[in-house]
């Protein structure tokens, strides 16, 4: 399975809340149709639900002059906006129950379709809704990760100094050992290209390129293995089983500990203290981070925004 496929899965079956079964059926009177599948889940949205949608949104007004971009996305079907379907509520509710991580993102990107969904799980919240901001904000965060996939040529040079930022801190609490731009900018480029967007990930060759970025630093074979214990294998732990890491992480297995902690870190250096999602997609995801910083937006974020659709 392609690793963003577990990952975008992972984040499926873990930002949904819990909902009323009642609750879901009662959106039947708002004449709800198929608009959409993704994963294998059907998801039923309506005109109304995109209008009231929008309208939720422009009056947040986090989009500002973008705004217009996010009605053109709606309106050509690349974002989603429904209703999950019932027959998949109880496993999604088993899944949030196993793993109370993030029940407030409600969106998610699907890469093999370059589509953003909207998933209107909690009826009663969503439709009356109470928490625009929250809305807007997922939206924000998925739209970052379809241009990242979209415009990958723009993607890079725009937000590579944010993520070099990122990068950087993320090794230097690791290992205490500070990397220079360039070593930086070919980790990034492994990361964003050969993991990312082919959406394939060979722990081998993860471990070679670890290994290389820090020859300068390396001495023993120790601080090789506490690399490769602590980055390589921890991603190699949530690429084969995302649910298994989830177990261990709140135990507090150590490596990932560590990882996890120095993940947190570099968010808290980049001014976002509480990452709406558990930072464990960065090691095979740079376009997370911006997703992530797009909590609170730059100017950098909003051009990214107006080039995924260009309007005039
Ligand atoms: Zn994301």
């Amino acid at each position: 399975m392609n690793i963003l496929d577990k990952i975008y899965n992972l984040n499926l079956a873990i930002s949904t809340s819990p909902t009323n079964p009642q609750e879901l059926e009662e959106s039947a009177i708002f004449g709800l149709e198929k608009v959409g599948s993704s994963y294998g889940q059907d998801i039923f949205g309506s005109e109304d639900v995109n209008r009231r949608y929008l309208e939720a949104i422009r009056k947040q007004g986090v989009f500002k002059a973008t705004f217009k971009n996010i009605e053109y996305l709606v309106n050509n079907k690349t974002i989603i906006v429904g209703f999950i379907s019932k027959g998949i509520l109880s496993l999604l509710l088993h899944k949030v129950s196993a793993s109370k991580i993030n029940k407030a993102t409600v969106a998610f990107y699907d890469h093999n379709q370059k589509k953003v969904f909207i998933l209107l799980d909690n009826k009663t919240k969503m439709l009356l809704w109470l928490d625009t901001q929250e809305l807007s904000l997922a939206t924000f965060h998925e739209l970052m990760h379809l241009f990242c996939f979209s415009n990958p040529a723009q993607y890079f040079p725009l937000f590579l100094p944010l993520l070099i930022k990122f990068y950087r801190t993320f090794f230097l609490k690791l290992t205490n050992s500070k990397l220079e731009d360039p070593e930086l900018q070919s980790w990034i480029s492994f990361i964003f290209r050969k993991v990312e967007l082919l959406g394939s990930f060979e722990r081998s060759l993860y471990i070679k390129k670890i290994t290389e970025l820090f020859k300068k630093n390396i001495q023993t074979e120790e601080q090789r293995e506490f690399l490769v214990d602590n980055v390589a294998n921890v991603a190699y732990t949530f690429a084969k089983d995302p649910n298994l890491f989830i177990k261990l992480a709140r135990k507090g297995q150590q490596n990932i500990a560590l990882c996890l902690t120095s993940l947190f870190d570099s968010y808290e250096e980049l001014g976002i203290f509480k990452p709406k999602t558990i930072p464990i997609q960065e090691l095979f995801a740079t376009s997370e981070v911006v997703c992530i910083t797009s909590e609170k937006p730059t100017a950098n974020h909003y051009k990214a925004l107006s080039m995924i659709v260009p309007i005039k």
